[in-house]
């Protein structure tokens, strides 16, 4: 609408506007029960049959397998970069990391509070554009799992395709693609993915984990970050995120209207192609790092050839309301992420705006 922005921020990001409008009328009076979700007990019938909907959507969604359960929890993905090892293994277990960027490094670094993880491929010499050829990796055996980060938030390259454990099971943080595409889940022993970039805002993170994985954490696990106690109690042990539950089951009622995800995925291509494709057809103008086959369709990274412009890009984009373009401090440059709810519109709109300011500036 007129008075909104095209947010293009990493996340917390922007959301579809017919879930906030949805959210805003029922916010007073959640359904003519008297009460906002916000003030209701997480045991009554109301909030029940909000988690319980929101888990089946989203099983529907992924076609989540029976023999995975779904976890509604808190603390981030940077919570599950402990929970994983605690859960999964050992003190003296190897694990296996594959670094493709900053938020699977910082996986692989807190792990080694819990583990023994071994690095088996870092792209960081490469500052982080590539993935590796599976046949590249050399897994050890024995390794409880082999953790990738599934879509670089920061640096912006995505597995297109997953490599399988050798030993043990394979253990993916989603933070930044989930559902934005159709998964197969049973591939995984685990997914987990903070919600504020595709599915909701901050404060709830969903963990799906293969059931006979559950009930092995290390004896010093919080019973916060202990898969079996959330499990057994349906996330609902202590005080889950009653609220961004609630925005979440929203956003996946939405995306199955949408036709699920096979459609969502097609429409997050052609925001992509287009949108890489003005990058690769400006004669060098503007840069994208990363190889062509793994770019991520959430995540756009690029640079401008003229880097003393970068101040006034963003501000000039600023002026017709496209907002949050500067890349990560760490990185510098431009990010445009593009997650499902930014239209396509949005897209085509920056588009333009980027010809525009090559003729203004070549
Ligand atoms: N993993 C990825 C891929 C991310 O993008 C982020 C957040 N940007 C995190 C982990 C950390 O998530 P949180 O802030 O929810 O702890």
């Amino acid at each position: 609408s007129q008075d909104r922005v095209f947010n293009f921020a990493a996340g917390p990001a922007t959301l579809p506007e017919n879930v906030l409008l949805r959210a805003q009328s029922e916010l007073y009076n959640w359904r003519g029960c008297g009460m906002s979700v916000m003030e209701m007990s997480h045991r009554g019938k109301e909030f029940l049959s909000i988690i319980q909907k929101a888990e089946s959507d989203l099983r529907a969604l992924l076609q989540i397998p029976p023999e995975y359960s779904v976890l509604f929890l808190q603390g981030g993905a940077t919570s599950q970069f402990a929970a994983v090892p605690l859960n999964l293994c050992s003190p003296n277990d190897t694990v296996d990391y594959v670094v493709t960027g900053s938020w699977s490094d910082k996986a692989a670094k807190e792990a080694q509070k819990y583990c023994k993880p071994n690095v088996i491929w870092s792209g960081k010499s490469e500052k982080y554009t590539k993935i590796p050829a599976f046949g590249d990796l050399q897994q050890n055996p024995g390794s409880a799992y082999l953790h990738i980060c599934a879509n670089e938030t920061i640096h912006g390259v995505e597995f297109k395709e997953y490599p399988v454990a050798q030993s043990g099971v394979l253990v993916a943080d989603m933070s930044s693609n989930f559902c934005s595409k159709p998964v197969d889940v049973s591939k995984f022993g685990v997914i987990y993915a903070g919600a504020q970039k595709n599915v909701g805002p901050s404060g709830v993170t969903i963990v799906i984990i293969r059931k006979d994985l559950i009930g092995k954490a290390q004896g010093v696990t919080p019973v916060m970050f202990d898969y079996k106690i959330h499990d057994e109690n349906n996330s609902l042990y202590n005080t889950p995120p009653c609220y961004g539950i609630y925005v979440c089951g929203l956003v996946f009622e939405d995306l199955l209207e949408q036709g699920g995800l096979g459609e969502v995925e097609k429409k997050n291509k052609k925001k992509a192609e287009i949108l890489y494709s003005a990058i690769d057809g400006s004669k060098g103008f503007y840069r994208c790092p990363v190889e062509k086959s793994v770019r991520s369709l959430m995540n756009v990274p690029f640079t401008l050839e003229k880097s003393e412009l970068e101040g006034e890009f963003i501000k000039e984009a600023a002026k017709e309301k496209m907002v949050q373009l500067k890349g990560h401090r760490s990185v510098g440059g431009m990010r445009a992420s593009i997650y499902n709810a930014m239209s396509l519109a949005g897209v085509e709109k920056l588009v333009a705006f980027m010809k525009d300011f090559q003729a203004k500036h070549a």
